[in-house]
Parts: structure tokens; C-alpha cells; sequence
């Protein structure tokens, strides 16, 4: 079995952040402590020089949307080139959706989306499973979906006329069926009603803009579903998991359902805390459409507030990459294809624009951006923590690296970032999945193929 020793790395957990040496023999960490020998390196071992570096437990996007097949369109990033991109980014695991069709039973629909990633992705990976409307017989197929050990599902309180929402007389019923089960409900929170009322008055106009998306669908419509939601889970006493939080009023109706004793437990994502809608009015602006739309300064300063006084738990990307070309098809709000890049510049972002910035210490960072996702997906402690015993998954972080995002330095098929331009100071060197170096110093040396599916235990995480 290969053998690779880090020494003298700053080891980051969520506890504490100390100097030690860690050896992984095979997939595994093997031993962590103050200092190897000579003598005791074993034979062979690949020995990595860290001094002054972090060592972080992998980087877990709990978002993401790699080989989306929506809309007539397919993303830009299949499940090899977004992994990979990933990869480069110090994200060892991922968490995608699969989608509920016709004809399949949940069970099967996973599976079949599980086949899509086996074989392609460089990565470790865990599914949520979408469920777009009930029917007799839904109840079975939840229950074979936990036996395949999926534990979390997704539904929309938004898309109607796509298909993807769920009838809110139905949520009552799919709570329900959920807490019997113990399957934790994620939910995209907009209030569809309120968007089609607002929608009804523009229709009639000629041209809908990129800068029209906040106006169609604004925090409100976050606001109402929350609360909704939010109202719903607090009287069956369960938690619910809301994904990509987007502003200062969604923020609002999460500490007032808390207030009332409900659980929530919310994630953000890079794109709303560090990009606004001034982007909106700018040249090729549809490469900034996405769903939440960007919000105001003030929804920003919201969520980093959030995240300070520990109201966000975790953070994701929602990764959903379309070419330049395919984002510039239309330009009309929409139907531009929506979603962004991420998953490569969560790590690097967070680090420089939240740990640099001063909103939280690298522990906490640690916390948001691999331990809380492993909880609360049912990955811990296997992904999520350094304990001995435990997959290596590891990046090596050097907190001193500057680089200066830009389109071409990143591996994503999209072949854009939204964040280009920003200056970093910190970015990841080393990725280890399962004890082996994907990548380093800007080189990709994984397997395509080579990430594994990762059975899920029932979260773990609850606020209580
Ligand atoms: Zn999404």
C-alpha cells in the first residue's frame, strides 16, 4: 500500500488548528502526531513539505449541478470536467441532484443518475433526490430510496409550468412521509404565486433584460416561502434544509421561524455574497443569470452577518456552467440559461473574502466548507474531519499564494468565471482523494473514473 506523510502543516478542525505531522497509508490517515522520524517514514513513502501551509479536511460542495440536462440544453461541465474543476479548487466530495421521471420509481431514477457519475467523476459523490409531485405508491418508493441509502431529498416551491415544483397541497403529505422515514427535506425556497403575480405584469413588455431577473423575483418571494415552509416543519417538529439563500429578507423570515422554535438549517453560496446586480446592467450580463437573481449591497452585508453570528450553517455553489456562448442565446431574463460556475473558487473565495476579511476564523471555515456538509448529508466522519481511520481526503493550503482569478486560469468547461478579476490572497496546492494526489501545483494527476458513490447515513446535524 502507497504511503504519503504531510509534515509540519498547520491541521485544521473545526476544534483547533495545530502543527503536527499526518501519514496516510493507502486511502486512509493513518497517524497524526507532533513529528515522524526518519526511522519511522515507511519505505516509500511520498513525503509532502507543508511547513507554513494549512491542511484541510477535503472541501465539500453540497451543490452542485455537473451533466444537467434541462431546458433543451445540457451544462457546460459533464461529471469528469466539473469534478475535475473541482478538484482543482480543494474539493475531494460533491453532492448532486437526480432528477423524478415518469415511468421510474425514485429509487431508480437515483440509480440511473448515480450511473451518469460512476465512471466520469474524479471525485466522491452523494445524490439528493428530487421529488416533483406525489402518487400513490410514493411512500414504497421512499422507503427503497433510503434502502439505497439516499437520505436527503429536493423539492421547488418554484418552476411550476417547468414541472419541477411540488403543489404546495402536496407538502404537507411529503413532510410527512419524510419525518417517518428520517430523510431530510432541501428545498429551492421562492414563492411561485408571487412570481407569476409579478410576471403577469410584464408580459406584455418586448424585452426582459438580464436587469429584469431582481425584479421578477425578488427577496419577498424568499421571504414568503421561508416563512411557509418554515411554519409547515416547525408544527410536524422537524428540520428542514434551505439551499442557496439569497437575501436580507430570507434571511429575516430564517430567524423569524427560529424565533417560533422552528428548525432551519441554511446554506448560502458564494455567488450572493460577494457579487451584487450592478453586474446586471453590464455587457454580456446574462453571464450573471442565475436563480435566486443577484441582490442588493444590503443582502450581501446580510448574509456574511449570517454567517458571523452562526444564522447560515454552510456553504455551497450551486454549480450549474454554461459556455459563454450557450449563456448569450437569449436576452431575455427568462429564458437565459440559468446558473454559474463555482465549485473551483468556493475554497480560494471563502478563505480570502471571509477568513481574510475578518468574518470568521479558519476553523469556522473548516466548519461551513467540509464538516457542517459531512453532518449534515451523512458523510461525517468519514469526509469532513481529519480523524485517524478516516478517507484522506486533505488539501494542502497555501494561506500566502496570490492569484488573481481569471477565465483562463480556471478548468471549468464553462470556460468563464463570474469572479474574474477578484485578487486572492490564499489558494489550495494539494488535493488527496483517498490517499491519493489529484492534484498539485496546478497539475491534474486523477484518474477519470476513479470517485466512488458514497452511501449516506441519516444526517447528523440538527440544531435541535
Ligand atoms: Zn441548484
Amino acid at each position: 500500500m502507497g504511503s504519503l506523510l504531510i509534515k509540519n502543516g498547520r491541521l485544521v478542525t473545526v476544534e483547533q488548528v495545530q502543527q503536527k505531522d499526518l501519514l496516510v497509508v493507502g486511502e486512509k490517515i493513518k497517524e497524526i502526531k507532533d513529528s515522524f522520524t526518519a526511522e519511522e517514514i515507511p519505505a516509500g513513502c511520498t513525503v509532502i513539505e507543508a511547513e507554513g501551509k494549512y491542511v484541510f479536511p477535503g472541501i465539500i460542495d453540497a451543490h452542485t449541478h455537473y451533466f444537467l440536462q434541462s431546458r433543451n440544453s445540457t451544462t457546460a461541465d459533464d461529471f469528469y470536467t466539473g469534478s475535475v474543476s473541482a478538484a482543482f479548487g480543494g474539493v475531494t466530495s460533491f453532492i448532486d441532484y437526480a432528477g423524478q421521471f415518469t415511468g421510474l420509481t425514485l429509487a431508480e431514477a437515483n440509480q440511473r443518475r448515480r450511473e451518469q457519475a460512476e465512471g466520469e467523476t474524479v471525485l466522491d459523490f452523494s445524490l439528493h433526490q428530487c421529488v416533483y409531485s406525489l402518487h400513490p405508491g410514493i411512500k414504497d418508493e421512499l422507503a427503497e430510496l433510503k434502502q439505497s441509502s439516499i437520505n436527503n431529498l429536493k423539492i421547488f416551491t418554484t418552476y411550476r409550468k417547468e414541472g419541477y415544483m411540488l403543489a404546495e397541497e402536496s407538502w404537507e403529505e411529503l413532510f410527512r412521509l419524510a419525518r417517518e422515514l428520517k430523510l431530510l427535506i432541501t428545498v429551492h425556497a421562492e414563492d411561485n404565486q408571487l412570481i407569476e403575480e409579478i410576471w403577469a405584469g410584464h408580459q406584455s413588455r418586448t424585452e426582459v433584460p438580464p436587469h429584469f431577473h431582481p425584479i421578477l423575483r425578488p427577496p419577498q418571494t424568499e421571504y414568503r416561502a421561508i416563512i411557509k415552509l418554515g411554519r409547515l416543519a416547525g408544527q410536524l417538529k422537524m428540520p428542514i434544509y434551505i439551499v442557496h439563500l439569497s437575501s436580507r429578507e430570507g434571511y429575516q423570515a430564517v430567524k423569524e421561524i427560529r424565533a417560533s422554535g422552528g428548525r432551519l438549517i441554511v446554506e448560502t453560496v458564494p455567488h450572493y455574497l460577494l457579487l451584487n446586480k450592478d453586474l446586471l446592467q453590464e455587457r454580456q450580463a446574462q453571464k450573471y443569470i442565475m436563480t435566486p437573481p443577484l441582490r442588493e449591497e444590503a443582502d450581501r452585508q446580510a448574509l456574511w452577518q449570517g454567517l458571523q453570528e452562526k444564522g447560515i450553517d454552510l456553504i455551497a455553489t450551486d454549480h450549474c456552467s454554461f459556455t459563454v456562448e450557450q449563456k448569450l442565446r437569449s436576452n431575455h431574463c427568462r429564458e437565459i440559461l440559468p446558473g454559474i460556475p463555482g465549485s473551483e473558487t468556493l475554497l480560494p473565495l471563502i478563505f480570502s473574502k471571509g477568513v481574510r476579511a475578518g468574518y470568521f476564523d479558519v476553523r469556522r471555515m473548516v466548519d461551513l466548507l467540509s464538516t457542517r456538509p459531512a453532518k449534515v448529508f451523512g458523510l461525517y466522519p468519514e469526509k469532513g474531519s481529519l480523524q485517524v481511520g478516516t478517507d484522506a481526503d486533505l488539501v494542502v493550503f497555501d494561506p500566502k499564494k496570490e492569484v488573481r482569478l481569471a477565465d483562463a486560469q480556471q478548468h471549468s468547461a464553462a470556460g468563464y468565471t463570474p469572479y474574474t478579476g477578484i485578487e486572492l490572497q490564499g489558494y489550495p496546492l494539494i488535493t488527496i482523494v483517498r490517499g491519493k494526489v489529484i492534484i498539485k501545483d496546478g497539475n491534474f494527476y486523477g484518474k477519470r473514473g476513479s470517485g466512488q458513490f458514497l452511501p449516506a447515513q441519516e444526517s447528523s446535524f440538527d440544531q435541535g
